[in-house]
């Protein structure tokens, strides 16, 4: 098999899927799946769906074309505010589209005239995070702009949280959002479908005893793919962590001596080596930071990450030596992921793995894998 690859298991992550759907059921908040992290890779948005997503979002056009070239014709909202330049791709492929801007709406506006359409505008509202939205106040300016323009409809508004400033949402921002959806329901006489109550960093609040008000959605990536809460990083109690395995070939395994102490000038180099170890037995894996984020993998204790370059992980390790040629297998947090998915060398195998993934100890025997 082709290495380095990513394994990826459909079945964990409809599970994910199913457990979430099936949880936030409960609270009358469905789920859109989001797939910019695996680039609409379209088995896993397909895994999403068949989880209990309502529908899949996406950050990108050309992973949306990606989605609807595989023949998902299910609804993808945009969940990055549209380039103007993009306006009219948008209106073909998406339903809808989250906006901060009226002169996009407007774009979006003709071009879904000219397709002889109508396109979904979901308001993005500022709610603490710090990246995109329209401020809470010029709310109720703005959705009856939006309600008045032919070739669109105003779809819902919805909240960001946590993916600039770190920070999850607290219980009185998101009963701030949802005061804010009523009060455009009642004053503008316009009734919301979406009322989206943020991403993964939303789970917290979404699985806690608080009313839910008029939130009725949320967007949720790397807590269906990774199974974790992207906050804290704690793992979401009953769902996997091990959809996706990154697996590299080794090339060299020396023994070789302790080197000696090494100056850096770059401090994040030297964050990632770690000369003063007794590792002595070295191995070299055809994998680099072109690939990934190599902070951003996890590896059995008795490994140890010596080093990167751009072509070569260098491994320390105190356990059994492996053979040359044999694989080793890593799980990945979010950013790791994100440019596994988008590396051109990476290759992706779909699968259901029979067992559950063996520490990199005993990674020279291959797991079994069926090609979906
Ligand atoms: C990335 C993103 C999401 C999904 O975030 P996760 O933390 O992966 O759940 C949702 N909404 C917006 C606007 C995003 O940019």
């Amino acid at each position: 098999m082709t290495c380095p690859r990513v394994e990826v298991d459909l079945r964990k992550i409809c599970q994910n899927t199913e457990i979430v759907v099936r949880r936030l059921k409960t609270r009358g908040i469905t789920v859109t799946g989001v797939t910019k992290a695996v680039c609409g890779h379209p088995a896993i948005a397909q895994a999403m769906l068949d989880g209990g997503a309502l529908g899949l979002a996406e950050a990108r056009i050309t992973n949306v074309q990606r989605l609807r070239k595989a023949g998902i014709t299910d609804p993808i909202t945009l969940i990055r505010t549209p380039m103007l330049s993009q306006a009219a791709a948008v209106v073909e492929l998406c339903e809808a589209s989250y906006n901060t801007q009226m002169v996009v709406i407007s774009a979006l506006a003709d071009a879904a005239i000219r397709q002889d359409t109508v396109h979904g505008i979901i308001l993005m509202v500022e709610m603490g995070d710090g990246r995109e939205g329209i401020m809470p106040d010029d709310v109720a300016a703005i959705a009856p702009q939006v309600v008045a323009l032919p070739g669109v409809a105003l779809q819902g508004i919805g909240a960001n949280f946590a993916c600039l400033s770190g920070l999850a949402p607290d219980a009185a921002q998101i009963a701030d959002l949802s005061a804010l959806a009523f009060q455009v329901e009642q004053h503008r006489g316009v009734s919301l479908t979406t009322v989206s109550g943020g991403n993964s960093a939303t789970l917290p609040w979404a699985f806690g005893g608080q009313p839910t008000g008029c939130i009725n959605d949320l967007r949720l990536g790397e807590a269906i793919l990774l199974g974790v809460d992207p906050v804290t990083a704690a793992p979401i109690d009953g769902l996997h962590q091990d959809a996706f395995t990154l697996i590299a070939e080794v090339i060299e395994v020396q023994t070789k001596p302790r080197p000696a102490p090494i100056r850096f000038a770059n401090p994040t180099l030297a964050k990632h080596l770690a000369p003063h170890r007794q590792d002595t037995h070295r191995l070299i894996l055809a994998l680099g930071r072109q690939d990934t984020d190599i902070s951003g993998l996890s590896m059995t204790l008795d490994h140890r990450l010596i080093g990167a370059t751009s072509d070569h992980l260098v491994i320390g390790t105190s356990g059994p030596m492996p053979r040359v040629g044999s694989e080793i297998r890593f799980q990945m947090n979010y950013g790791a992921l994100m440019q596994v998915m988008a590396a051109p060398d990476i290759k992706t195998e779909l699968g259901r793995n029979r067992r559950t993934p063996q520490s990199p100890n005993t990674a020279s025997k291959r797991i079994d894998l069926i090609l979906a």
